[in-house]
């Protein structure tokens, strides 16, 4: 990958300050809020959305959820301990729930916190697709792209809280910014999509993380298909908002998926559903 010389300079010395890499793309980012700032309150405001929504139990689709999630975790985890980043999802509390929503959404928390939305399911059209969006959104926590897309004000709002809320809750604020952030935007009434790049590196990771769980990486451009003939006009479904899909997208998702079954087959998985 060619970088600028000057911005390599320039990150060297941010990397002082604080840097993570990106373990699927070894690119480096800054760590701009830290695994024991932003974590408390991801899982705090995963349960209030839980307790504030009506969480599915039991039926054979949220069984099913919770099947993809833990291959997909499972995938994650040992594509990283192959690849030297043991340790990675050390602070992860995996989580996978249905929630009885119309919605056309799905969205992963930092630290493995699940949420499919029982609308996005028609479109997901079976367990593949469904893997194929779980490896997305947990691609975006992986590469904590939410804590990248909160504004420098935000983060430090953010991380000033931290100290505090274990013990008082959070403000209202803070609520807004890290549900925006990791796309519980129907909650907040804010709605941010995630920058190209970001989508782009979520769509190659997710790729590759459904096909080490056993899925055929071949249907993620299916899906995204069945996303873009969902999306349009005024009513555009959620997830379409913030995740559009185009022919660019779905072009580069056929174009890799070859290397993701590569991929898989270096964990032994050479037979795809
Ligand atoms: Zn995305």
């Amino acid at each position: 990958m060619k970088t600028n010389k000057y911005i390599a300079t320039l990150g060297s010395f941010l990397l002082l300050i604080s840097c993570a890499t990106n373990p699927f793309t070894g690119k480096k980012t800054l760590a701009l809020v830290s695994n024991d700032e932003i974590l408390p309150m991801a899982f705090q405001q995963y349960n209030q959305f839980l307790g504030e929504n009506k969480v599915v139990n039991g039926t054979s689709d949220a069984k099913m959820i919770t099947n993809v999630g833990q291959k997909i975790a499972s995938a994650a985890e040992k594509w990283l301990n192959a690849n030297g980043y043991q340790g990675y999802l050390n602070d992860y509390k995996w989580e996978y729930n249905l929630v009885d929503d119309p919605t056309v959404n799905a969205w992963c928390m930092p630290g493995g916190k699940i949420v499919f939305y029982t609308g996005i399911l028609p479109i997901a059209q079976g367990e593949t697709g469904v893997a194929a969006i779980m490896g997305h959104e947990v691609a975006h926590a992986l590469a904590n792209h939410g804590q990248q897309r909160m504004s420098a004000s935000q983060i430090q709002q953010v991380a000033g809280t931290a100290t505090t809320v274990a013990i008082q809750g959070k403000s209202e604020s803070t609520q807004q910014i890290i549900g925006t952030a990791f796309g519980l935007g129907s909650q907040v009434g804010v709605m941010l999509p995630f920058s190209r790049s970001h989508e782009t590196e979520a769509d190659k990771i997710g790729l590759q993380l459904m096909a080490i769980a056993g899925y055929n990486p071949d249907e993620a451009a299916q899906l995204w298909v069945r996303m873009k003939a969902n999306s349009g006009g005024s009513s555009t479904p959620e997830f379409m908002s913030t995740h559009p899909s185009n022919d660019t997208r779905i072009a580069n998702l056929k174009a890799w998926a070859p290397s993701a079954k590569v991929e898989a087959r270096k964990f032994g998985v050479t037979s795809f559903k």
